[in-house]
């Protein structure tokens, strides 16, 4: 008979337009897990930061943006169908809106401060206490679940990443330019990596995967089999 396989908290983490969604998700679903996508939640914040005018050109009001965020509801339904959690702003399903460029041009100088991150840290701990989770973002490995049985840091080059944005924000119609899309991968890197609050870091014990030259199939076939060895 097989031994019953332990129900673990997988942490992938790494830089921006990775595939790291991608691969998280189908990771879920192939070991029955919960995918959780926390880069969803800070972008649902700076949507309604953006939104109500708590942040214009770049510059946050921060007092506006503490206040404000007490008084706002975000919420991650899941959906026992797809086996995902699917991202709510004051009762509105923002799935689609929290994806485009605007929001994404915002999301670093919001993630980077330390009551927004507390708030969501938070919650992140929550949804993913019991195991059975993959769970994906910059800090989970390092922060939100220090003890995670697997972690995962992935790469590529930047320019790899960049033509992956760039084909999927136009596959969506989004009309945009490549020279944008890349600098905006570049520049998320650096906030990031810099950034005072939980910086972007690998940690020793996660296990590097530089997908630039990687298939998904390939990368998740490595995966499982890192999985396979804890469980
Ligand atoms: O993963 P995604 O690109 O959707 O994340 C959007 C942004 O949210 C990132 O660029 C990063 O600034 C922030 N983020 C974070 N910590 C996480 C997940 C995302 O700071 N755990």
């Amino acid at each position: 008979m097989e031994k019953e396989r332990k129900s673990l908290i997988i942490a992938v983490d790494g830089h921006s337009s990775t595939g790291k969604s991608t691969v998280a998700k189908q990771l879920a679903v192939r070991l029955g897990y919960v995918y959780i996508d926390t880069g969803a939640m800070y972008r649902a914040v700076t949507l309604q930061a953006m939104r109500n005018g708590w942040i214009e050109n770049g510059k946050i009001d921060e007092k506006s943006l503490a206040e404000g965020l007490s008084r706002t509801c975000i919420d991650f339904k899941y959906d026992a169908e797809t086996g995902r959690y699917v991202t709510y702003l004051n009762g509105e399903c923002v799935e689609q809106q929290i994806r485009g460029m605007e929001v994404s041009g915002n999301v670093s100088a919001v993630s980077g401060l330390g009551f927004v991150r507390k708030m969501l840290v938070e919650k992140q701990r929550e949804m993913g206490k019991n195991g059975g989770v993959v769970m994906d973002g910059r800090d989970i490995g390092s922060v939100v679940f220090p003890d995670a049985e697997v972690k995962f840091f992935m790469t590529a080059s930047p320019e790899v990443r960049a033509k992956r944005r760039y084909d999927e924000l136009i596959q969506k119609g989004e009309n945009v330019d490549y020279k944008e899309v890349e600098d905006n991968v570049r520049q998320r890197d650096y906030l990031d990596e810099h950034r005072q609050e939980s910086p972007l870091r690998k940690t020793e014990d996660a296990v590097l995967i530089d997908n630039s030259h990687m298939t998904i199939e390939e990368e998740i076939e490595y995966m499982l089999e890192t999985i396979r060895q804890k469980q």
